[in-house]
């Protein structure tokens, strides 16, 4: 639900847009449009996600995707930029320890939402909790940037599954609230090239994505003025553990994520929400 910058332009680099079949999900959807935190948007000339003719309500988060969260983290203290090496339990309490030797708590529970892969590195003492981790299978994404100063794209705003290359483009610049001038899009790559070309460096996927998205699109040979491959390197879940969460309450530390039970923003608020329940309801 990140966003990007190239230069001063903001680009929505990893989910596109959220849409909501959970009840709870869409009440809260609904409540940041009704705070502007997020739009509805309708992306021209799309055949839908059905392939007949859009279906589902489209929202994207106003002036960028993070912004969809924004109205959770209110009254919330919050640390960016430290990446959590080690959870150490002593006397029944939780400290957590970051890459740069630093230390934060102690903690009574500790909640765990990292993908996958990492949580089993986090967790790896707690048999209970990172075993069923092993099941969990996460697929890598590239992400490509591009803005270019003039309109290029036909008129249609999303084109989807073009090549076996290119699964996803679209034009950033059509959501509600972004910048305007030019067109700033977004492609993301097909999961298996992006295996495929995982530790190539970023400038040269761009080139290749670039110049894939030209030829699928029949776009005349333009040189974007900036452009910046970002790889997702666990981006897209292949395999969920298909539980909401788990939570061991005799040590008072839990996990979830978008990856316990699907791929989508919506799976994630369901095992965040059915993660938190159940930490207070410990406590109770
Ligand atoms: C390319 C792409 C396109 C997508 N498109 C869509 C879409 O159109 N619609 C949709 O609904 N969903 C989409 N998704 C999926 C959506 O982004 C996820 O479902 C959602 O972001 C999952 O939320 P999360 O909180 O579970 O995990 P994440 O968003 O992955 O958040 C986990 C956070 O933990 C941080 N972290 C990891 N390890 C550590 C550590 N050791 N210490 C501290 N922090 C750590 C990460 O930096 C990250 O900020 C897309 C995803 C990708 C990659």
């Amino acid at each position: 639900m990140g966003t990007a910058r190239l230069g001063v332009v903001p680009f929505d680099h990893g989910s596109q847009y959220v849409s909501a079949r959970n009840a709870k999900f869409k009440a809260f959807l609904d409540e940041t449009v009704a705070t502007n935190y997020a739009s509805k948007w309708q992306p021209r000339g799309y055949a839908g996600d059905s392939g007949e003719g859009q279906i589902s309500t489209w929202y994207v988060g106003t002036p960028g995707m993070s912004s969809i969260v924004r109205p959770l983290a209110e009254n919330v203290r919050m640390t960016f930029g430290r990446r959590v090496h080690t959870l150490q339990r002593k006397d029944k309490l939780w400290t957590l320890w970051f890459d740069d030797q630093t230390s934060e708590g102690p903690f009574a529970a500790v909640a765990v939402t990292v993908p996958a892969p990492e949580a089993q590195l986090l967790l790896g003492r707690l048999p209970v909790l990172a075993e069923p981790l092993e099941r969990v299978r996460m697929q890598p994404c590239w992400a490509l940037m591009v803005r270019l100063d003039q309109r290029l794209l036909p008129e249609q705003d999303v084109y989807s599954d073009m090549s076996q290359i290119v699964r996803w483009v679209s034009r950033n610049n059509s959501k509600p609230g972004r910048a305007t001038g030019g067109d700033h899009i977004v492609v993301h790559a097909a999961p298996t090239w992006t295996r495929q070309t995982e530790d190539m460096e970023p400038e040269a996927v761009a080139e290749e994505l670039w110049a894939e998205v030209s030829h699928v699109l029949s776009l005349p040979p333009v040189r974007p003025a900036q452009m910046a491959a970002h790889l997702w390197r666990y981006g897209l879940c292949d395999t969920p553990l298909g539980e909401t969460f788990m939570f061991a309450r005799e040590h008072m530390v839990g996990v979830g994520g978008d990856w316990c039970r699907g791929r989508l923003a919506e799976h994630a608020f369901e095992s965040g929400h059915a993660l938190g329940s159940a930490i207070v309801e410990a406590f109770s």
